[in-house]
């Protein structure tokens, strides 16, 4: 990143905001409330804020529901039958995919284990999964139910990579040297795009590559990446992903979430997959006949009828990302984590308080910043809540701090420099 001189002053954070063209996306949030002000909010990583144009999109589909009824399903521009089609643009810029690749549909862990169903597929000797070390629990406990399912054992099937003693993120190259030494044993690789405790963003191009070198495939839970990090999974070769919508892309709790299957399954009728009416080929789903026919690409997956309301939420922060554009969202993103990563170090310097575990280097990480708090405990994250900063708390010991570009600004990165001042000299 160029050297941007940041400053540790009210100025300076207000000029950047000057400067930065998505300054006007912040007044289309809702920001919540602490203690009566307004809050520093660095927590997009677990639930995103809600765009004020959402009530409109919902609203809408609660007309077209009301006026239609059933007749909903094929009536009108918005016919709920083919109405996850207009998600797909959007999803497949975020995500770096062909619109046939990518489709919203179910929850997040639920569509992990379908797509395991697909692609885990353990065979002789090759039966292995490799992750990281510490995946996010439903990560964990949805591939060791799924090794269980193959009977087979999950302490000997699963491969949990750790960081070397006394680091905190994985270096790529023990990645890259655990796929090549597991070799035609490993079936599978199975990582977070973003770790969500480290923050480190992994690189999926050089992982994929790998995984494919040894005849195993791979696929990312971005959880953490999507509408955060830039993505190219089409041309990194990635097989398969899954995410949620209501963390970085804003579609409100418990909202869609999505799959990404590369075009190179589009037709793979050999895969084994859990099939459903809505995957079935869409001429023909209504004839009520026997006899599962996948739909072209990721639609193929999909089991049942599109939730409309969840998408109509989904879809109105959607046409935020397409406006604002990734490109200029990460551009922004690196300058405002860096300006928090500034504040930091320029303040907590030398204390011994805490300490950034979230890789240096732009490239490898996302716009969370993850802490490690050595003194004071969870009473540092506390003190900083009682002054409207809300970011989380993650056992043991970590304070995740995610100046999300959307919606938050420089000033905000500031007025969190001028509370971790103070509370330094609580906890010193
Ligand atoms: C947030 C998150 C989840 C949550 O899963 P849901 O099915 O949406 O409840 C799963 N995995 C990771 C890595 C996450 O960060």
């Amino acid at each position: 990143m160029p050297n941007l001189n940041f400053e540790f002053t009210e100025e300076f954070a207000l000029k950047m905001d000057q400067n930065d063209p998505l300054r006007s996306y912040r007044d289309q949030f809702y920001f919540p409330k602490v203690n009566g002000r307004d809050a520093l909010y660095f927590c997009g990583n677990s639930l995103g804020l809600q765009p004020k144009s959402v009530k409109t999109y919902l609203e809408k589909e609660l007309e077209n529901w009301a006026n239609l009824a059933v007749d909903g399903h094929f009536e009108g521009e918005d016919a709920w039958m083919y109405v996850r089609q207009k998600s797909k643009p959007a999803l497949a810029q975020i995500l770096g995919a062909h619109p046939h690749e990518v489709v919203a549909m179910n929850n997040l862990t639920s569509n992990l284990h379908f797509l395991l169903v697909s692609f885990y597929q353990p065979k002789g000797e090759r039966t292995k999964i490799l992750c990281e070390a510490g995946a996010f629990p439903s990560d964990q406990y949805a591939l060791e139910s799924q090794v269980k399912f193959h009977g087979l054992d999950p302490e000997e099937t699963i491969v949990e990579l750790a960081p070397r003693a006394g680091e905190h993120i994985l270096r790529t190259e023990d990645i890259l040297a655990k796929v090549k030494e597991i070799g035609s044993s490993l079936a599978l690789v199975m990582m977070g795009g973003i770790q969500y405790y480290s923050g480190q963003l992994f690189d999926m191009k050089d992982i994929t590559a790998a995984a494919h070198g040894v005849g195993a495939y791979c696929g990312f839970d971005l959880a953490h990446a999507a509408g955060n990090a830039p993505l190219k999974l089409h041309n990194w070769g990635v097989d398969f992903a899954t995410w949620c919508s209501y963390k970085y892309l804003n579609s409100g709790p418990g909202n869609i979430s999505g799959i990404f299957v590369h075009e190179r399954f589009a037709d793979d009728q050999s895969l084994p997959r859990f099939a459903g009416w809505w995957g079935h080929d869409e001429g023909q789903r209504f004839l009520m006949e026997k006899g599962f026919i996948p739909m072209h690409g990721a639609d193929g997956w999909q089991l049942a009828n599109s939730n409309i309301l969840a998408l109509a939420a989904h879809q109105a922060s959607l046409d935020l990302f397409a406006q604002a554009g990734m490109e200029q969202l990460r551009a922004k993103s690196e300058k405002l984590t860096g300006y928090l990563e500034f504040l930091i170090d320029e303040i907590s310097g030398n204390s011994g308080i805490l300490e950034i575990i979230t890789p240096r280097t732009a490239s490898e990480r996302g716009c969370q910043l993850s802490l490690l708090i050595h003194k004071g405990g969870k009473a540092v994250f506390d003190s900083w809540y009682a002054h409207g900063v809300v970011g989380d708390w993650r056992n043991p010991n970590v304070i995740r701090l995610a100046p999300t570009p959307m919606y938050n600004s420089f000033l905000d990165v500031y007025r969190f420099g001028k509370i971790l001042e103070q509370s330094l000299h609580d906890f010193a």
